[in-house]
């Protein structure tokens, strides 16, 4: 007899695993199928994110951003050392202690909870079935069943991935010494990410980017300021970059790629390609279940995660959307909860996006130009970090944070930052939209001095056109 569960939760990340502590927080029996092995062969909850992405890869960024302060700012700041080496080992050591700390946390997690941690690959069959095969072959029943395989990076055919040279952004993760050459093929949030990090350890960095524009999901005055800094510290990178072969000769990479000048080659010592990422769904259940997905190959689902089938939710990556964790957290939380009768939902209009490099860079809500594209008359208020006074102490003060506010209602429509520490004062703004507060309710918010957040309290002053650290013309007496 299978053994039957109230919840079972196919898939171990953000998504899989918060749906799983969610669903055992309010009473259901759960269980969790995760087919993860760490490189040592051991399971390890977590997922992409904790394992191979945003943990590991926020690791490196703090590594590498800790060094080119201290080689770039030391001097200047009266820090001098004799000598200042680079040793990638124990930098990597860092990430993958740090890495282990939070997946066995996870399984810690687990255990307070009740939720059982199932080792191995789940399948999902008819009448809520779900096989697993792994180190024994079982299966399980539940009532429920949520899915949330994540996803995989696309393998780009004109540059295959060998796990050596030419690797995703997994495998950028782990290179043994920094590369003179690196190439990067897509210059979206993983290439800017990873090229960022090996290009502050010293590598020279190329991106060859197929889209004419920069950065195009971000405000358009946000990603030329972006492209701007990201050029000054050495990134190179090329837009309207077709890639058309990747071969490996003599230990090098040889980039073959057409751009409006005609076809051109660049030779790399490692090529890192971060092309987008698919939804996993090759395996993940059977076809007499008649599961829909839709015209992109993810899991077809309404707005509170059902599925076409009764009893079987899907959440995270293998959904339309964001691939975010935060957005499959919160996806897997209401599925839970909906099980349990509350009537929770996903604000899907506020979900925040960040971009961790230096500066890093952060938005919420609509960019300028879908304002504009959609006739919507708006005001905006921009604040740059130069005239605060924390950005400056610290050394990092370019960028701005800029709001953009409806013309009629003064409601926040979009908040665009770039700077320090903008992934986190973007939280504030989130916070904001979803009371659904206007830009004047912001201005009327007393934030702490000095901080880098007082960027946003003066971008809000900005907005009725009286900043008070920034001249702004005069405007006649109402
Ligand atoms: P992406 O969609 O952000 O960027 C891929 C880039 O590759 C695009 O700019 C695209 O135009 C370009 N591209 C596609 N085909 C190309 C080709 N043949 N030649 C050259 N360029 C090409 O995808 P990603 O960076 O791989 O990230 C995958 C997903 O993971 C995204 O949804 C992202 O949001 C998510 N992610 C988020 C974070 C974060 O929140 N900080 C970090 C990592 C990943």
């Amino acid at each position: 007899m299978a053994e039957r569960y109230d919840v079972v939760v196919i898939g171990g990340g953000p998504a899989g695993y918060t749906a799983a502590i969610r669903s055992a927080q309010l009473g259901f029996k759960t269980a969790c199928v995760d087919d993860w092995r760490t490189a040592s062969g051991e399971p390890a909850l977590g997922g992409t994110c904790l394992n191979a992405g945003c943990i590991p890869s926020k690791a490196l960024l703090e590594s590498s951003e800790f060094y080119a302060q201290a080689r770039d700012h030391g001097p200047g700041r009266g820090l001098s050392f004799t000598q200042l080496s680079l040793d990638l080992a124990p930098m990597m050591a860092h990430k993958d202690k740090v890495v282990s700390e939070l997946t066995r946390g996870i399984a810690t997690l687990f255990k307070a909870n009740g939720v059982t941690w199932i080792p191995g690959r789940g399948k999902l069959l008819p009448k809520n079935q779900v096989e697993i095969t792994g180190a024994t072959a079982t299966q399980v029943e539940a009532e429920h069943v949520i899915l949330a395989s994540g996803s995989t990076p696309v393998n780009f055919k004109n540059a295959p991935f060998d796990g050596q040279r030419i690797v995703d952004s997994q495998g950028a993760l782990e290179f043994k010494e920094v590369p003179r050459r690196l190439g990067v093929i897509g210059a979206g949030i993983i290439g800017l990410e990873l090229g960022s990090v090996w290009r502050r350890l010293g590598a020279e960095v190329v991106l060859l980017e197929a889209q004419e524009g920069f950065l195009p999901v971000a405000d358009e005055q946000v990603a030329r300021e972006a492209r701007k800094q990201f050029t000054a510290q050495g990134l190179d990178i090329r837009l309207g970059a077709r890639v058309l072969e990747s071969r490996v000769e003599n230990e090098t990479v040889v980039m073959r790629y057409q751009d409006e000048n005609g076809e051109h080659e660049k030779s790399v010592d490692n090529l890192i390609v971060a092309v987008g990422r698919r939804p996993n769904t090759d395996g993940l259940f059977a076809a007499e279940t008649g599961l829909l997905l839709d015209e992109w190959g993810f899991v077809h689902v309404d707005e509170h995660c059902r599925t076409n089938l009764p009893g079987v939710h899907a959440v995270g990556d293998v959904v339309r959307g964001p691939m975010l964790a935060h957005k499959g957290m919160e996806e897997g939380a209401m599925v839970a909860e909906r099980l349990a009768g509350h009537a929770s939902s996903v604000d899907y209009g506020i979900v925040p996006s960040v971009i961790y490099t230096q500066p890093e860079i952060a938005w919420v809500g609509k960019t300028e130009q879908a304002l504009k594209q959609a006739g919507e008359s708006y005001r905006a208020g921009v604040f740059p970090f130069a005239a605060n006074g924390r950005a400056k102490a610290m050394g990092e003060a370019s960028g701005f944070i800029k709001i953009l506010a409806d013309a009629r209602t003064d409601r926040v429509r979009g908040v665009h930052l770039i700077g320090p520490h903008c992934s986190e004062i973007v939280a504030s703004a989130v916070l904001a939209m979803s009371f659904g507060a206007s830009s004047e309710d912001i201005m009327h918010t007393m934030f702490a001095h000095p901080t880098l957040s007082e960027a946003l309290h003066e971008a809000s002053l900005a907005v009725a056109g009286h900043a008070i650290h920034m001249a702004q013309p005069k405007r006649a007496k109402s």
